[in-house]
């Protein structure tokens, strides 16, 4: 890990939220560990429940949630709107076990993740976000990264799941050409996809996607938003988004806001509630005009 941290390309312009994530991912935080006789989990259905949870991060007095409860059915698409610092990023990052939290339980398919042996957890969730970490080393070895012992073939398929085949074949050495400082320069849209590729390949059970086009124009927005409805099939999805235009459909939108959970309903259910949400919409409504 420590070796991939340090051929990390700046190339990326990945802020320091962004580092501070690849560090959890490559598991560098000595305070989140396996118990003993921890659960391997395997055939994972994708229930996830936050139950009484409260949270505070570590040297910080005030807790970002208290008591917050929430089920997420195998399968659902939900959807994560707030107002920026509302603590949505925080909440996603405590399934995977990025944090601990301070009381009550985080479940999946009813198993405390506390009792789940890391890898297994982590392998059962895909997160796709705004910054993409990409690394020094040629497209197909990015994209493997998402399974490691995946064959070229798998990753082929892959890459035409998330859209990206076509632009790739595009490139000078096409899967063998290099990324970095001195290969190919690639563009967010591209980038995301790649990212996506990924995730089709670790094929996860539970799916984050958190702002995972906030960065993007509306041409590039268009294709990724795409590849991702794909990846979202058939797996538990929280979406979490900025522009409230491309949440409207989900199943269930969930508001979240400094007192916890302030709604949650269809869009139009919450736009009828005339609450917070309706607020966040037509606050948006006029920016936009
Ligand atoms: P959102 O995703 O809704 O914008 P975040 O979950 O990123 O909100 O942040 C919620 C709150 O937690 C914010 O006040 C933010 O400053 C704080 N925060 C986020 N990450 C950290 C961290 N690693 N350490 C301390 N505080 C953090
Ligand atoms: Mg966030």
């Amino acid at each position: 890990p420590i070796q991939k941290l340090t051929h990390m390309s700046t190339q990326f312009q990945e802020g320091v939220t962004g580092f501070q994530r690849f560090m959890e991912i490559m598991n560098l935080n000595p305070a989140i560990k396996n118990r003993t006789k921890a659960i391997n989990l395997s055939e994972v259905k994708g229930e996830i429940e936050f139950k009484r949870v409260s949270f505070r991060y570590e040297e910080h007095l005030q807790n970002i949630f208290v008591n917050l409860s929430l089920r997420v059915k195998p399968g659902e698409y939900i959807a994560l709107v707030g107002p920026s610092g509302a603590g949505k990023t925080t909440l996603c990052s405590l399934i995977p076990r990025f944090y601990d939290v301070s009381a009550g339980e985080v479940l999946i398919d009813g198993i405390n993740v506390r009792d789940i042996e890391l890898q297994s957890l982590r392998k059962a969730i895909g997160i796709v976000q705004q910054d993409v970490y990409l690394f020094a080393g040629t497209v197909m070895d990015n994209i493997r990264y998402g399974d490691p012992t995946a064959s070229e073939k798998e990753i082929i398929a892959a890459a035409k799941n998330a859209n990206a085949h076509d632009f790739i074949m595009a490139l000078p050495n096409g899967y063998q050409s290099e990324i970095g400082q001195r290969g190919v320069r690639l563009s967010g849209g591209q980038k995301q996809r790649l990212s996506i590729a990924r995730v089709f390949l670790k094929n996860p059970s539970i799916l984050i996607l958190d702002e995972a086009t906030s960065a993007l124009d509306n041409e590039s927005e268009s294709i990724v938003k795409q590849s991702l409805e794909a990846l979202a099939k058939g797996r538990t999805t929280i979406v979490i988004a900025h522009r409230l235009s491309t949440i409207q459909n989900a199943g269930r939108i969930i508001v979240l806001t400094e007192d916890g959970i302030s709604e949650q309903g269809t869009h139009d259910t919450l736009l009828a509630n005339d609450g917070p949400y309706a607020n966040l919409y037509s606050k948006q409504f006029e920016l936009q005009v």
